[in-house]
């Protein structure tokens, strides 16, 4: 077999031209125009990376997105500051904390002073415990993005058997949280560093999702045949991008597989817009 190719750009493309047109019937209405504002502490390049993809999507997309950069040696009460501007400024709808933070901040304090209404990340307590109750306000931009390229593939979750790899608050756990919503209705397992013998169980899955940080961690000979493969890893090796699938291999035994790049990445982007449109339609009027 060989699988056909998820192509996460594509999706992507009409998931941000259908944000683009709300946005512009949202403003148009409203003469507000929905702001990301983003936080980047330090240099670390890929970070950087990511952060100026997210400021271009908004921007094609007509949503105003502003930078806040910090250096490095940033304190934990710069950056809490920073956060409460942030939070108490009428014209910002979204705030974004580029992760992962230097060393000497606490990462989970500074995400849980972020205001719930405009935690477009889905990071905050409050819309995690929405979202695993089944009344999310804002679903955490990875998961959900491999949520909708499920849907957009026609991929059947219901009574399938999902197979989540990684137990991450950011992409494992609310993966499977999201798979066993009713309406996705599928049957979870989650693996992580701890399962033994994770082959026998993937070898299980209708659908298996890694999301590891392992490059190619997952192998041909660890998927059912006919399953679809969800690649979420981004692994840098030798300056290229490798998934924690191995694609060649997986390629030949899935029925569907998702690149990298191309594959779960941009669906992350176009979800966050999506969350900065609803987080300003929600603060306004
Ligand atoms: P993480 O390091 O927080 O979590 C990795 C998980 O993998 C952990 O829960 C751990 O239990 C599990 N794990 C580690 N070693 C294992 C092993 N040997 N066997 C089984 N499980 C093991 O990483 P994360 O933030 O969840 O990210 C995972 C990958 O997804 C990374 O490559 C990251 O770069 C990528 N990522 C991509 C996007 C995107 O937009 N495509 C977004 C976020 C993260």
């Amino acid at each position: 077999m060989t699988a056909r190719i998820i192509d996460g750009k594509k999706i992507s493309a009409a998931e941000r031209d259908a944000v683009a047109a709300e946005t512009a019937e949202f403003s148009r209405k409203s003469g507000v125009m929905p702001h990301l504002a983003a936080v980047l502490v330090g240099d670390d390049p890929a970070s950087q990376v990511y952060v100026r993809n997210k400021e271009r999507a908004c921007e094609k997309c007509g949503l105003k997105s502003t930078l806040h950069r910090l250096p490095q040696e940033t304190t934990q009460k710069e950056l809490m500051e920073l956060v409460a501007k942030l939070n108490g400024d009428p014209t910002v709808h979204g705030i974004l904390v580029q992760l992962p933070l230097p060393k000497q901040l606490d990462e989970t304090a500074i995400l849980d002073a972020i205001l719930p209404s405009k935690d477009v990340d889905g990071f905050h307590p409050e819309n995690v415990g929405r979202m695993f109750q089944g009344r999310p306000r804002f679903l955490p931009c990875t998961p959900h993005g491999v949520m909708k390229m499920l849907e957009h593939e026609s991929v059947r979750t219901a009574g399938a058997h999902a197979v989540v790899i990684g137990r991450s608050e950011i992409v494992g756990k609310p993966m499977g949280s999201l798979l066993i919503q009713r309406g996705a209705d599928a049957t979870v397992t989650t693996c992580h560093s701890r399962t033994t013998d994770i082959a026998a169980i993937t070898k299980q899955a209708d659908i298996l999702v890694a999301a590891v940080g392992i490059p190619e961690f997952v192998k041909g000979g660890m998927i059912k045949p006919g399953a679809v493969v969800i690649d979420v890893g981004i692994n840098r090796v030798n300056d290229r991008l490798v998934g924690d699938v191995e694609f060649e291999s997986a390629a030949a035994v899935a029925s569907a597989i998702t690149p990298v790049p191309g594959g779960v990445g941009p669906m992350t982007i176009a979800m966050l817009l999506r969350n900065t449109l609803v987080a300003a339609q929600q603060q306004t009027g």
